[in-house]
């Protein structure tokens, strides 16, 4: 059986090393700030939102929400975007995603300013990343380094797949790994024999949003399983037919839960896995660009 990874404890020891640097910079009058512009009522998207705004309370964060209406406008959007961008209390800037179908998105997060861009989406800090320069990294990738390094599971040499190319989670993943000098494959729809090219991962990195697809099939024996899929499963017979008779709950990851905990040497659940270590990064990121900003006004 596999050894599970636990992103809870990961996480915790991520929030442990930011406190007293968050103590250090309210003393210096400089306690971070983070602002979370929420748009409509997806009940993810508040989900995600609620438990960023609890873990910046219990982190000493200021964190402030702004919830335009479902119809609120591109435009209406950047105004709200340059007002943040011109305070100084306002360390990071996060626009929960997905944004209304007709706000044009990619207007909306190049508007925030680079320095503020605690996701790291803006296109000169994924610049910064291909390039291996400082900058803020996206979360939950740059959560899952730190995950494997807690975990003293190698990098260096090892052959990682990531399955996904989106530019939240493979591409930053891919990238990242390779600057921990593994050797990458990324796979998405069109690869072909998905399950042989998975068969020669060592680190195997799940991000395609489909319950329970990667199977004892796609798994070398012995590798690492990084199970980024958060999937909602709601028909009892699809559930059972994952779990067998006692479906133990319905949040599903992109792999097997029964057959990835069998076949890998470690593994990380969903939920309780990656899951934890995206707000522990964005907190980072947060506390990160606070220090950049007093540096710079010094
Ligand atoms: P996207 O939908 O943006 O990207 C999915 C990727 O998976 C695409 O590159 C797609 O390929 C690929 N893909 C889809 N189906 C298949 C398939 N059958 N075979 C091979 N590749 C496939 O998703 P995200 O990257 O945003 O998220 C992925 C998952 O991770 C989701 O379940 C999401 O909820 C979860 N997630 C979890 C987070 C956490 O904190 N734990 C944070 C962010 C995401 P193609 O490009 O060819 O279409």
């Amino acid at each position: 059986m596999a050894r599970i990874l636990d992103g809870k404890w990961v996480r915790d020891e991520i929030l442990k090393e930011l406190k007293p640097r968050v103590a250090d910079l309210t003393r210096r009058g400089r306690r971070p700030g983070l602002a979370v512009v929420l748009v409509g009522h997806d009940p993810a998207s508040e989900i995600y939102v609620r438990n960023k705004e609890k873990a910046s309370a219990e982190m000493g964060i200021l964190s402030e929400k702004y919830t335009p209406a479902e119809s609120v406008s591109t435009e209406e959007l950047l105004v709200l975007i340059d007002s943040l961008n011109a305070r100084d209390d306002v360390d990071g800037i996060l626009v929960q995603t997905p944004l209304p179908r007709h706000v044009d998105s990619r207007r909306v997060l190049v508007a925030v300013k680079p320095d503020k861009d605690v996701d790291g989406f803006h296109p000169v800090n994924v610049g910064k990343l291909v390039a291996n320069m400082p900058g803020p990294r996206a979360c939950t990738p740059a959560g899952i380094i730190q995950l494997l390094k807690r975990y003293e599971i190698p990098i260096t040499g090892q052959h990682a797949v990531v399955m996904g190319r989106s530019d939240i989670v493979g591409k930053p993943m891919a990238l990242l790994l390779l600057h921990e000098s593994a050797t990458v494959t990324v796979c998405h729809s069109r690869t072909r024999d998905l399950p042989g090219e998975c068969r020669r991962a060592d680190i195997l990195v799940c991000a395609i949003g489909r319950p329970a697809f990667v199977t004892r099939d796609f798994i070398k024996p012995g590798a690492t399983v990084i199970d980024v899929g958060i999937n909602r499963i709601t028909d009892a017979d699809q559930l059972k037919k994952i779990f067998g008779d006692t479906p133990s709950r319905s949040i599903i990851g992109d792999a097997h839960p029964v057959e990835a905990a069998e076949a890998a040497g470690a593994y990380t659940p969903v939920p309780g896995g990656v899951g934890p270590l995206t707000i522990a990064m964005l907190m980072s990121n947060t506390v990160q660009a606070a220090e950049d900003h007093l540096r710079c006004s010094a």
